[in-house]
């Protein structure tokens, strides 16, 4: 059985670790990396055991862009920056702001059924107030306004009813608390 770790969203810092499937004390059979990889540019990789990565016949793993040489100069700076701005480190850091607004919230908000994550990748559920049915039109809502408001938030989930928050790792305190005060009023918006 071949074990590919999908480090795609979770990679590069994100949950705290340079890639998440080091909290679980696991060895990937392959790797696949692609949006933290280069800051935003286009790029992607797969890493593997040399014996599966040279399995495929001559050609036959690649894309239209594999290689652009702007997006892998974008790669070796986020790496750079990473290490230099201590983001690993700073994933925790958002992770105990994110949290802490939004258990609060929780606290004011009964349709928030959960909170979750791992660092800079906290998800917020909502469903029926007292109840775990999920709640995907108040989700849709909140997220509408959110967005009206100048917060794009995206929504997830298999009922569609949860969001999932993902703040760039360099994102400034009091922008990422700003963003979370709009959270914040589009829920009691959502709900009045
Ligand atoms: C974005 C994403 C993908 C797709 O990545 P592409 O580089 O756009 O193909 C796959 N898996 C996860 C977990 C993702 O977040």
């Amino acid at each position: 059985m071949v074990f590919v770790a999908d480090e795609i969203q979770t990679g590069f810092a994100r949950t705290g670790a340079m890639f998440a499937c080091e909290h679980e004390d696991v060895v990937p059979d392959l790797v696949a990396t692609a949006k933290g990889i280069a800051g935003g540019l286009p790029l992607a990789g797969l890493t593997g055991r040399a014996d599966l990565m040279d399995a495929v016949h001559t050609g036959g793993l690649g894309g239209t862009f594999g290689g652009n040489p702007v997006a892998c100069a974008a790669g070796l700076g986020a790496m750079e920056t990473i290490e230099e701005l201590g983001l690993v480190a700073r994933a925790g850091d958002l992770e105990t702001i994110l949290l802490e607004r939004l258990r609060d919230m929780g606290t004011r908000h009964p349709v928030i059924g959960d909170v979750r994550g791992r660092d800079a990748m906290i998800a917020v559920e909502f469903v029926r107030p007292g109840t775990t049915e999920p709640a995907a039109d108040i989700c849709g809502a909140v997220a509408k306004a959110a967005h009206a408001a100048g917060v794009v938030v995206l929504t997830c989930g298999t009922y569609g009813n949860v969001i999932r928050l993902l703040p760039p790792l360099v994102i400034p305190e009091h922008l990422l608390n700003e963003g979370l005060d709009v959270l914040d009023e589009a829920i009691a918006g959502a709900t009045a």
